[in-house]
């Protein structure tokens, strides 16, 4: 259900888990308790459960929304450096390739244009600064603006 704001925020450099769908509520909780996570749920419901997670209802279903509140209850204050540190997909953070090896994984016109590349170890999507990461960084700081 926040698996938009999950992007973001790891596209913000944080380290964010998603739950699967076919968990149910109780593990949900044990797991955010266990791993010292916090849950970010819209579900009112598992806020009402007792549990050791500590919680945070998300109150918009409009992810900006969503943003602007997860920043404010934490006080975050992503910099710039953070984005692309971590996978949108996996959040698993990112290593640098050298450019040889990108060769025919991207598109021409980027790897023509881009000279730095990152990958994920995990799911190995491959990362760089383009008009995408320039649109986030945007993005961010409209966010931020107080
Ligand atoms: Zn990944």
């Amino acid at each position: 259900m926040l698996g938009n704001l999950a992007k973001w925020l790891r596209m913000m450099g944080y380290d964010v888990k998603y739950a699967d769908d076919d968990e149910e509520d109780a593990e949900i909780l044990q797991h955010a308790a266990s791993s010292k996570r916090i849950l970010l749920t819209r579900d009112k419901e598992i806020i009402g459960r007792r549990s050791d997670a500590q919680m945070l209802l998300v109150k918009s279903s409009d992810v900006d929304e969503q943003i602007k509140q997860v920043v404010f209850e934490f006080k975050l204050s992503p910099g710039k450096n953070a984005i692309l540190s971590l996978c949108s997909e996996c959040g698993e953070k990112l290593q640098p390739v050298d450019k040889g090896e990108v060769f025919g994984k991207v598109p021409d016109g980027v790897f023509a244009r881009q000279d730095e590349f990152w990958q994920c170890p995990d799911c190995g999507k491959l990362y760089w600064k383009g008009s995408h990461y320039n649109k986030i960084v945007e993005k961010i700081e409209s966010l931020l603006k107080p």
